[in-house]
């Protein structure tokens, strides 16, 4: 729980300073620090979300809900699609985020939508279309009871997230109304696309160990070398910022389009036209 007082005093300590320093040079600061924070924000609700929080269910689905409505995540519609995505890793079919695009899938895709997709930046601010639509080929959304991604027995726990994204909604609108749109643009919505952007840059490259809480996954991976033994990958070394992802997220994104119709296991190909001109790969 003191992660959570601790974030949400940070992020409330930031916007008060921002708004009173109010200078066009301190502002990309705050926005930086602001989205980090939100992303924050985001990060324990994950782990309210896979119950890593705390043993009991209703304390996470209670501090789940504050965190995620405060940055626009319909709390209950993403915790389940999310248990589909981790119990379905890397699968073509019943992936539910980024998963991996049959060949057939992609080339049925027009050139907007694989821009869209594969093209920095667009795919770094696709997480609010994805909870609204979903991905490619899919159909349903994060805020409908009836949506295909959800059980008949989940429909109240959708209406109760869609309930608290709204109030969260109306409370931005009704700030805007007293504060002004620009006075928001800059405390808010600047920071929560740079939430955005952290989030599909982290999801995109995977994470770990969705039962173990965010702040033990160092330990967790020592744990799991043994155990992983010659299929284990060392990371490359990370300085005081993670720079070094921005090259592996370009890389992959650059080759890594689509998978073979058939086949059990099956590996990314390149379309050489998103490619620049290069060969497919296997
Ligand atoms: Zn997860």
């Amino acid at each position: 729980m003191g992660y959570v007082v601790r974030d949400v005093v940070v992020v409330l300590a930031l916007a008060a300073a921002a708004a009173r320093l109010d200078s066009w040079l301190a502002w990309p600061v705050y926005w930086a620090a602001q989205g980090t924070m939100f992303w924050a924000l985001f990060v324990l609700g994950h782990d309210c979300g896979h119950g890593s929080f705390s043993n009991n269910a209703k304390l996470n689905s209670v501090v789940g809900h504050i965190l995620h409505s405060s940055i626009l995540v319909p709390y209950n519609g993403w915790r389940i699609s999310h248990r589909t995505h981790h119990q379905n890793h890397g699968h073509v079919e019943n992936d539910e985020s980024w998963h991996p695009l049959p060949e057939k899938l992609y080339r049925s895709l027009d050139s907007a939508t694989r821009k869209l997709r594969f093209a920095l930046p667009f795919p770094m601010l696709a997480y609010p279309f994805y909870l609204w639509s979903r991905s490619p080929g899919k159909s349903g959304s994060h805020f409908h009871p009836s949506s295909d991604l959800f059980q008949p027995n989940e429909k109240k726990d959708i209406l109760t997230s869609t309930t608290c994204w709204l109030a969260m909604a109306g409370l931005l609108a009704g700030l805007t109304v007293v504060m002004g749109p620009l006075q928001i643009l800059k405390l808010y919505a600047v920071p929560y696309w740079i939430f955005v952007m952290w989030l599909d840059f982290v999801t995109y490259l995977h994470h770990l160990f969705p039962q173990i809480p965010h702040y033990h996954l160092v330990e967790a991976t020592e744990a799991a070398k043994p155990v992983l033994g010659k299929y284990y990958r060392e990371p490359d070394k990370s300085g005081p910022f993670p720079f070094h992802l921005f090259g592996a997220l370009a890389r992959s994104m650059k080759s890594d389009h689509y998978v073979s119709d058939t086949g059990d296991i099956i590996y990314y190909q390149t379309d050489p036209k998103l490619a620049g001109g290069a060969q497919a790969s296997d």
